[in-house]
């Protein structure tokens, strides 16, 4: 890993309920889930579908049944991707390194960026966010760091703070893994959490070595 190199990782906020919004204003500041045609499921819940207790999931008529004031819509794939389109022109606008991981996230590589567009990494990272949202109306949280787990767990975690941005950088990086819980991690899902726990390693992933992750 270069000692210098740093990775974004934006990824848009409840993308399907946010995309829906974005159509009808109407929408905005209520509840709302987007449920799958085919299986009737819940596939996304807005901030405020998730305060009222809906999961991810969840029935169609269990949702309803316990949630009848919020509002349920069928998500409209064709719509989402062109969105997704739009916010992802807007990455490789910006940079020649762009990374599409899903349909609402994407890596791009800032390390050159900061110079071409004289900022630092939170003042780029705020300059992308307000694009996005300036210019396809879609919020989105940015994780900043120096490799793609550790960008994800940034942009992760940055869901829940003000301004939807976190910047780890270098001398950040082993405090903050400190209190990082390893089922948190990209990629330590599962077997290899459960496998990890076996060895007494739940948190402090700072045993295993930063170029891992
Ligand atoms: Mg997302």
């Amino acid at each position: 890993m270069s000692s210098t190199k740093y990775i974004a990782l934006i990824d848009c906020d409840n993308f399907f309920c946010s995309c829906e919004r974005k159509l009808n204003p109407e929408l905005n500041n209520k509840p709302l889930c987007v449920v799958s045609s085919e299986r009737g499921c819940v596939i996304a819940r807005s901030k405020e579908a998730k305060q009222m207790g809906i999961k991810m999931g969840d029935p169609l008529f269990k949702a309803v049944e316990e949630h009848p004031s919020c509002i349920y819509m069928v998500a409209n794939h064709y719509n989402y991707l062109n969105i997704s389109k739009q916010i992802m022109s807007i990455l490789k606008s910006l940079s020649p390194n762009v990374e599409i991981y899903s349909i609402d996230e994407a890596f791009v590589d800032v390390t050159g960026l900061v110079k071409v567009y004289k900022k630092n990494y939170y003042t780029m990272a705020k300059y992308i966010q307000d694009r996005i949202k300036k210019e396809v109306n879609m919020p989105v949280s940015i994780g900043i760091s120096r490799s793609k787990t550790l960008s994800k767990l940034a942009s992760d975690r940055a869901k829940t703070t003000q301004d939807r941005i976190i910047l780890l950088g270098k001398s950040k990086i082993k405090s903050y893994l400190k209190d990082v819980d390893i089922s948190e991690i990209w990629g330590f899902g599962g077997r290899l959490t459960i496998r990890l726990q076996q060895f007494g390693i739940r948190k402090n992933v700072n045993v295993i070595p930063v170029s891992y992750i």
